[in-house]
């Protein structure tokens, strides 16, 4: 993918990186697990976990029957089932859940809770997500957010206290963008056709992706990124901040530039027709995993250089960006 303006690779980058691999273990098994438990009947849950399809939760929890969800854009649940073929696949995070325990005893159940969702998109109308603030917090506290100001928070299971990777259900007046952590060092610039559900999962890959590379090669993004999602590049250009030249020498061609994505010093703009040309509109997350792990490691060379070398050979930029998108993949597998 193209990037505007210049990004380049430098020893120094190549060291640090070396360096990286030097430290970095083998073990990318960093999942932090929390225990549940799961009473018989219906639970509520806040998936804050890596994403997962339906079929292997039932395989991680053979107690489960029935799990379903609220799908806000569409306005009706759906459903899971190990017995019945149901239209729920495929749980994100950010997602609230409930999760049907057969049988007359509590389970314990052992989850990963990795991977926090500080930033939640809200349809208009109801939603059921997770919440991924701090343990303990009422529901007055979390009512009192800015954001979520003529919007209705109500706790399943008359929960009085809010706990990390607990289920909520919020009734927002219109779309919300609700920082349920505040101080998170992400700003996102959508255009409006894009689903809670797309900026859901971009929010939250970018923000795996940044935690990826503190994890593998201790390198972390030092600025502000603000992050643009559009169709259009007349749109584009219109939502662009004035502090961020977003196409540089790039022009728009047509209805849209020729790349799907770019980054710069303190930015990245993904083509969100890309999602749906790749054929991966069912797998937002996936989409986004391999889109920002390449463009931050842009943003990461920016950083580590400290000036725009437009010079510096495509391949060596172009191919440090790919080859970090294939080595995730090959250590998630
Ligand atoms: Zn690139």
């Amino acid at each position: 993918m193209r990037r505007a303006g210049s990004l380049v690779l430098l020893p120094a980058f190549a060291a640090l990186l070396a360096t990286a691999f030097a430290v970095a273990s083998a073990d990318d098994s960093s999942t932090a697990i929390k225990t549940d438990s799961l009473l018989p009947g219906d639970n509520f849950v806040g998936w804050v976990g890596q994403p997962i399809y339906a079929d292997d939760l039932f395989e991680a929890l053979p107690e489960s029957q029935l799990v379903y969800n609220w799908d806000g854009e569409a306005e009706q649940f759906r459903f899971a089932s190990p017995h019945v073929r149901g239209d729920l696949y495929k749980i994100d995070p950010g997602m609230g859940i409930v999760i049907r325990i057969s049988g007359d005893e509590a389970v314990a159940w052992r989850r990963p809770d990795d991977r926090p969702v500080p930033i939640v998109f809200l349809e208009p109308g109801w939603n059921l997500v997770a919440w991924s603030g701090a343990d303990g917090v009422s529901l007055g506290e979390a009512r009192s957010s800015p954001d979520l100001k003529e919007a209705d928070i109500v706790a399943p299971e008359k929960v009085e206290r809010l706990d990390f990777g607990d289920a909520i259900w919020v009734n927002a007046p219109h779309a919300i963008e609700w920082r349920q952590v505040p101080g998170v060092p992400i700003d996102l610039i959508a255009t409006e056709t894009a689903s809670a559900v797309n900026k859901n999962a971009l929010i939250t890959e970018a923000l795996s992706a940044m935690d990826w590379y503190k994890q593998e090669f201790e390198l972390e993004i030092a600025t502000h990124l603000t992050l643009y999602l559009h169709f259009d590049c007349e749109e584009l250009l219109a939502d662009a901040l004035p502090e961020h030249d977003v196409l540089g020498e790039l022009q728009c061609l047509g209805s849209y530039h020729p790349f799907s994505a770019w980054a710069g010093p303190d930015y990245v703009v993904v083509d969100l027709s890309a999602l749906y040309m790749w054929g991966n509109s069912w797998r937002p997350h996936d989409f986004f995993r391999d889109v920002y792990t390449h463009e931050l490691a842009h943003v990461l060379q920016y950083q580590l250089l400290e000036r725009s070398l437009l010079d510096e050979p495509a391949w060596l930029v172009e191919g440090v960006a790919m080859w970090m998108t294939t080595h995730r993949k090959i250590l998630a597998d």
